[in-house]
């Protein structure tokens, strides 16, 4: 398959072409404020199919439907309580999914086999634009192979799809950088299942306590069963091995220069690279003081290390506060949640 690279920038009918390959069931990977997604029509079962064979994504790992109004929200989830209401008032259009129990026009295949699901209305205008020209709602993961790190501009998209899908909408790099906050309603309290753009703290602001998933903190046992099911698979991983090191920015590039091998890499703050002797493999991911540029970077940071000859990669990693709890927890997903913590007490 040839896959279009559409430029709405410079191509006044890349919107609708996108839109009508969409219609006709075709896979199409669009911009979002997150990260790119891989959008197909949420109710059409084959066009569904067609994303989990692109990405190579396990069968009961669900997608996020995207919607470009609210009232599209009736049309999917079966009850919308109150809270939801708050919550999209308060962060949609934006980084953030609300999970719902869903109705029959959903089908199984686009939850994962599970009768809850994700909605979310991103704030991107091109997505929005996308989403209303194509007039279905589109269920988008992210736009990746399956275990990479998620995609956060076309040609990213183009490397790990080119071949695999009818186009690709080029709407620029992502601001956000990281997939969106998943909040599920579905309990008898709200529960964070997987930290994003918008905070825990911004979350508590509108709910009160929110319940945090384990998940999202450790490994979780392939065979267990988990609430956000996307939270228990490999994730985010380059091909190499990674050890996060967790400290101050000093503490753990003191601790990496001082355990480098020969063919070690870095993922590091801006403001440590210096300190790594030169022709060493160090891809940067922001200044250790902005948690906002972090999130931005972290998955092209990631990705770059797979054009070099790395055997191990060493990272430097936020405190999992405001956003940095997103950044942090995909860090250590692409670790498998290897981490020396060097700020525990030792006896
Ligand atoms: P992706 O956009 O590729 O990061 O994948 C979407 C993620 O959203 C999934 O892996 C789940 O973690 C979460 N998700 C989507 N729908 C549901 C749902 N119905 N229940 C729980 N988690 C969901
Ligand atoms: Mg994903």
């Amino acid at each position: 398959m040839n896959t279009l690279l559409l430029t709405p920038d410079t191509d006044p009918h890349a919107i609708a072409t996108a839109a009508s390959l969409l219609r006709r069931g075709e896979v199409v990977g669009i911009p979002t404020e997150t990260v790119y997604g891989l959008a197909a029509d949420a109710r059409n079962v084959d066009a569904v199919h067609r994303i989990f064979e692109a990405k190579g994504r396990p069968q009961d790992n669900p997608l996020i439907v995207h919607i470009a109004d609210f009232e599209q929200i009736y049309d999917i989830a079966a009850e919308v309580p109150p809270e939801a209401k708050a919550l999209a008032d308060a962060y949609w259009p934006g980084p953030m999914t609300i999970i719902l129990p869903k109705q029959g026009t959903i089908p199984m295949v686009t939850s994962g086999g599970l009768n809850t699901v994700g909605i979310r209305l991103p704030s991107h205008p091109m997505a929005r634009d996308i989403i209303r020209a194509a007039g279905v709602p589109l269920a988008a993961p992210s736009a990746n192979l399956s275990g990479r790190p998620s995609t956060t501009t076309a040609q990213h998209v183009m490397e790990d799809l080119n071949g695999k899908i009818a186009a690709v909408v080029d709407g620029g790099p992502c601001a956000v950088g990281v997939e969106s906050t998943v909040i599920s309603l579905c309990g008898d309290t709200p529960r964070l299942l997987r930290p994003g753009g918008i905070s825990l703290e911004q979350l508590e602001a509108v709910l009160g306590t929110v319940a945090v998933d384990r998940a999202l903190r450790e490994k979780i046992d392939d065979t267990e069963k988990v609430s956000a099911p996307g939270m228990k698979y490999r994730h985010y991983a380059p091909k190499a091995p990674v050890t996060v090191v967790f400290g101050t920015p000093a503490q753990s590039a003191a601790y990496i220069s001082a355990h480098l091998g020969e063919h070690s890499g870095v993922l590091c703050f801006d403001d440590c690279a210096a300190q790594f002797p030169s022709g060493l493999t160090v891809c940067t991911f922001g200044r250790s003081d902005d948690e906002a540029e972090q999130a931005r970077e972290v998955f092209d940071a990631l990705r770059c290390f797979d054009s070099t000859d790395v055997t191990e990669i060493f990272a430097q990693c936020p405190p999992a506060t405001g956003i940095g709890l997103a950044v942090s927890n995909r860090i250590k997903k692409a670790a498998g949640f290897h981490v020396i913590d060097l700020t525990e007490d030792k006896p």
